[in-house]
């Protein structure tokens, strides 16, 4: 089973896989700089180096990368669209160092100016990052989002136009940059409840939809954490494994389906390492 949870940068990437070994972790997701935004570390080779042969040796990966969440592509000012690019540039040439990363970002807000132009900035956003940082190793991941305020990616259908208008584009303008872009998507449980999709009482029905609609070859990872709130509340509060409204049943039906299983889960909970570790091994003594 592919588990962990999100750590903190601060010590480098040795340091996370050494504590995503000490929880029983075998994947990790971080931020790339601090979330609210501003410089990220220079990449230090020599830790890269030395985390690479730890994670090959204990056999940690996928990682993930997780963009500021202040980050909004879909923003109706430019100062806010061109922070977007370039820290998303930044990020993607840096995670070069680390092939085969995943690189999850929240879709963005349209601030009123409607879904349909949120759903074109931020096409026109990934198409401009992809032509700046060129044929990239990196797998980049929508999230699905809990449809608070004026988010976009609140339903499978909005992340499948995002996807679907890049890759026309790609096909049409940039067809050297088609065989080496990967885009996928991050399915957060919690986001989804929210949403309005029924993981809990139809998890069949909701990967079926998927399917339909955007395709399950493009579900790349999952951010696993209970809800706090209602089905369809479009909160995103997240809340601890078992202790919130998807169930500790409901998880466990998620974690064993047999569309799922294989895909690595980020926990996000409201945890510290010791209350991850826990969750963790809760998590393995539920799989079958
Ligand atoms: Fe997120
Ligand atoms: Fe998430
Ligand atoms: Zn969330």
């Amino acid at each position: 089973m592919k588990i962990g949870c999100h750590l903190s940068s601060s010590g480098g990437y040795l340091a996370m896989g050494q504590t995503a070994e000490s929880i029983g972790a075998n994947v990790f997701q971080f931020f790339t700089r601090n979330p609210r935004g501003g410089a990220a570390k220079p990449i230090d080779i020599r830790d890269v180096d030395a985390f690479l042969k730890f994670a090959e040796e204990k056999g940690i990966g996928p990682i993930l990368a997780h963009a500021p969440y202040t980050l909004n592509a879909a923003g109706a000012e430019k100062r806010v669209t061109d922070f977007a690019l370039e820290v998303m540039i930044d990020d993607l040439k840096r995670l070069e160092y680390t092939p085969g990363a995943l690189y999850n970002f929240h879709p963005g807000s349209h601030v009123g100016q409607g879904a349909e132009k949120g759903i074109e900035l931020i096409a026109n956003h990934l198409i401009k990052v992809l032509e700046a940082t060129g044929p990239i190793k990196t797998t980049i991941l929508l999230e699905t989002m809990a449809g608070k305020g004026s988010e976009v990616g609140r339903n499978f259908g909005e992340i499948k136009s995002i996807i679907d208008k890049v890759e026309q584009s790609l096909i049409t303008h940039h067809s050297s940059l088609i065989a080496s872009t990967r885009l996928g998507v991050c399915l957060d449980t919690c986001h989804v409840w929210d949403g309005g999709y029924d993981i809990v009482n139809d998890l069949d029905g909701v990967l079926d939809e998927f399917d339909q609609v955007i395709g399950l070859d493009r579900l790349k990872a999952i951010h696993l954490n209970d809800s706090m709130n209602v089905l369809a509340a479009h909160k995103d509060r997240h809340e601890k494994i078992g202790k919130g409204k998807l169930t500790l049943e409901g998880i466990a039906r998620i974690i064993n389906h047999p569309k799922l299983k294989d895909l690595p889960f980020y926990l996000e909970t409201p945890c510290d390492l010791q209350g991850y570790k826990e969750e963790i091994a809760l998590l393995k003594g539920l799989r079958k």
